[in-house]
Order: structure tokens, then sequence, then C-alpha cells
């Protein structure tokens, strides 16, 4: 079995990167020399132009990245760069007194390893990572105009970022390392309940606790927009506790809508740039949209599959952390549980990458019901032609951003959680 963990880790990585390849190519050679009919008045002069050297740029970007962490990870992996990491944080734990290393490991030495494993591991992605995201950010971003972070605010973000990981992850990590310590035959039931109970905290908590940490949330001013916003909810049983702008504008000047709150009682934020751009109606059927996710139980849906799926993973979990080859496949020494995970992991990436491919499929499901929902309601609601309104707030988003109206079939399988443009504004005007 040794060499079949091993093995399905670096087909994943190469076999990733292979794809990735391959749909970033069919994505610059499907791109058109003019605009698509639908979309001929929706481009300003020079914005096609721009859209198509856009979409260049960031494809050459994505290959030269692709290449670089490729081969850095597959090193690493097959190095045994894992084990490594991994005996680099026995020995520091053991330095500082915890029985971390060998058969008397203690829970509180396994927790110790497993936390400096992971956190030598975060450090070298992130080191990986920091460079192409500042690349990406300062420079590609920018020089198309959507970059408004200046390096103080990336900076704070990548603080308040690395802070969280280690306030929530690390009790995290730490429970999970506890349940398969004590709980024995049922230890990935209780590693799922704890995984299970954490991410449900997160999703009750994350928007009213999180989000605030990184944004700033004004409520909307009174006016024909918010009772506007008021009349639509209220005529679809929404009873909505506050209407908030956020400052998605200090980032990026890409903008969003988006509904929170479990239960009846929803908050609603607006990206500022939505209202710098859109016209009142075109809000108001973003802001419909949004509400269909709720209205049609898409959250709790989406909710319980990952839940069932996780079940899934952990059991599998479970029986490959019993099992000494996963750990010897990575050149790790005691079978300590952090190491373990993050070995799983990569063996199971394969399977992972599968399954990222059919929760896009359910997203761009839910999202060409949410589109129908605000066209139907609109229209039933207010009287008011909600569909036209909703195709152009969603032309005007797509060619802001540069989005790619009409992708290759490659790319929307492998990455895109919403409709392309072109299929949803067709769907919108029939
Ligand atoms: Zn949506």
């Amino acid at each position: 079995m040794q060499h079949v963990y091993l093995a399905l880790a670096l087909a994943a990585v190469a076999g990733g990167f292979v794809l990735e390849y391959w749909c970033r190519r069919a994505t610059v050679r499907s791109l058109p020399s003019s605009p698509p009919l639908e979309l001929s008045d929706s481009y300003g002069p020079g914005e096609f132009d721009k859209f198509i050297h856009y979409t260049r740029e960031k494809t050459q970007f994505g290959n030269v990245q692709g290449i670089v962490s490729t081969a850095a990870i597959f090193l690493f992996i097959a190095l045994g760069g894992v084990g490594w990491a991994d005996s680099l944080a026995a020995s520091w734990a053991s330095s500082l007194g915890f029985a971390a290393a060998g058969p008397d490991a203690s829970l509180v030495g396994d927790i110790v390893r497993g936390l400096v494993f992971l956190a030598i591991l975060g450090v070298l992605s992130a080191a990986l990572g920091l460079p192409f995201t500042l690349y990406g950010t300062f420079v590609l971003e920018e020089r198309f105009g959507f970059n408004r972070t200046t390096m103080r605010t990336f900076l704070l973000d990548r603080i308040k970022g690395a802070f969280l990981a280690v306030l929530l992850g690390g009790p995290l990590v730490a429970a999970v390392i506890a349940a398969f310590h004590l709980a024995g035959g049922w230890a990935w039931l209780a590693g799922w309940a704890v995984a299970s109970a954490f991410s449900l905290l997160m999703l009750w908590l994350g928007p009213s606790l999180l989000l605030p940490l990184f944004n700033k949330f004004t409520p909307l001013e009174q006016g024909e927009l918010r009772s506007d916003i008021e009349r639509y909810c209220e005529t679809q049983g929404v009873d909505v506790t506050g209407v908030y702008v956020m400052d998605g504008s200090r980032r990026s000047s890409r903008s969003n809508a988006f509904v929170t709150g479990l239960g009846k009682k929803k908050r609603i934020a607006l990206f500022d740039t939505l209202l710098e751009s859109l016209r009142k109606d075109e809000v108001v059927a973003v802001l419909a949209h949004e509400v269909g996710h709720y209205s049609l139980g898409h959250i709790p849906r989406i909710v319980t599959v990952a839940l069932l799926r996780n079940a899934a993973l952990f059991f599998l979990l479970g029986l490959a952390l019993a099992d000494p080859d996963l750990y010897a496949a990575f050149g790790v020494q005691d079978m300590p549980v952090a190491a373990g995970l993050v070995c799983f992991g990569l063996a199971v990436a394969p399977l992972t990458y599968v399954l990222s491919v059919g929760d896009n499929a359910l997203s761009r499901l839910h999202e060409r019901q949410a589109d129908a929902y605000a066209e139907q309601t609109l229209r039933e609601n207010l009287h008011v032609e909600g569909g036209a309104s909703l195709a152009g707030a969603l032309k005007k988003l797509a060619t802001d951003n540069l989005a790619n109206p009409d992708p290759p079939r490659i790319a929307v399988v492998l990455h895109h959680s919403h409709p392309p443009l072109l299929e949803r504004i067709r769907r919108l005007n029939t």
C-alpha cells in the first residue's frame, strides 16, 4: 500500500497541473474576436480588447504559477518533505519537554508536535504563494484597474488571517488529534463530530464575528432603494434586521452582495462597488437572487451534502490512520495523527478534486434556480421585469470584472460555481 499512497498523491499534483494547463489553453483558444451578439452593447470603447488582454495575461500568469508551485510541491512530497517537517516538529516538541516522539508519546506531546508540524507547512505554503499573490494583486490586477488594496491593508489582512488560523484552527486540530487518541474504533465518528460542530459554528458566527474584522458595514441610508429592498423582502416573508453597505472598494473594484443569518432573521450586505455601478432595479434584482438562495433552502442543502461527505472521508481517514504504510509512504515516523491527516489529504487529493467538480455542478444548479426565483418573484410580487433587470446587472458586473462571458466547457466543469454569463442572460431573456 505504501507505494499506492505516494503514487496517488504525486498523480494528483501532476495530473492536476496537466488538467489546469489544458483548461487554460482551451480558454485562450476559445476567445472570440468580437463580443457575442447579446453583449454587443455591454462593452464600452476598448473594453472588449481589455478583456481579451486581461484573460491572456492571467493565463500566462497561471501557467508560471502552476509550473513553479507544481514542481515545488511535487519535489517536496517525493523527497520526503512531509517526514522532514514532522521530525523537525517532533524534536522541537521534545526539546520543549513534551513526550512527543516514540511509543510513549503523550496526548499533549502529540498535539504540540502536530501543531508545530502544521505551522511549518503553513509557513512554507504561505512563502510559496506570497510572491504570486503579491504579483497578482499589485501588478496584474493593478494594471487592469481592479486593485484598490494598499500594502498596509494587504499586510494587515495576512496578519489577521494568520492569527485567526492559529486561534480557530489550533483548537480544532487539537480536538481532532484528541478524538483519534481517545475514541478507539469510533475515532472517525468523534473526529467527524468535532469537525462538523466547528464548521456549523463558523457558519453561524462567521458573518457577524469574522467579517467585521476585515470590512466595515454601515447601514444603507433611508431612501427609494432601501424601501424597495424592504418591500421586496416583505413579499418573500424574509425578516430583514438590517441592510448594510460593505466597503468592498477598500480592496478591489469587484462587486457582490450577500444575505447572512440563520433562521428567519436576515442581514443583507451590499458591496459599495455594487451601488456605484448598478441602477436601483438592478440592485434589487441581484438581492432577489440572493434571497432566492435562502428561500429555496440552498444553504442547508449544501451543508447537509458537506456533512455527509465528510462523514465518508472521516471513515476512510480512520482506516488510513491505522495503516503504518500511510506514514511510511511520506517518510513519517511514529504514526502521529496530524502528519497522518496531511498524508491522508495528499493521498485522497484525486478524490477531492473529483468531489469539487460535483460541488461546482450543484452550485451552478442553485444559481440557475436563484435566477429563476428572482425573475418570477419580482414579476409576480412587484410586477416588474426582474429578469431584464437581473440580466442587466449580470452584464454590467461581468464586463466590469472582465469576466469571460462564454468560457469553454472544460473550464466551467472544473472551476465555475456560476453558469457562464451568456448562458444566464439567454435563460433570463427567454
Ligand atoms: Zn447566487
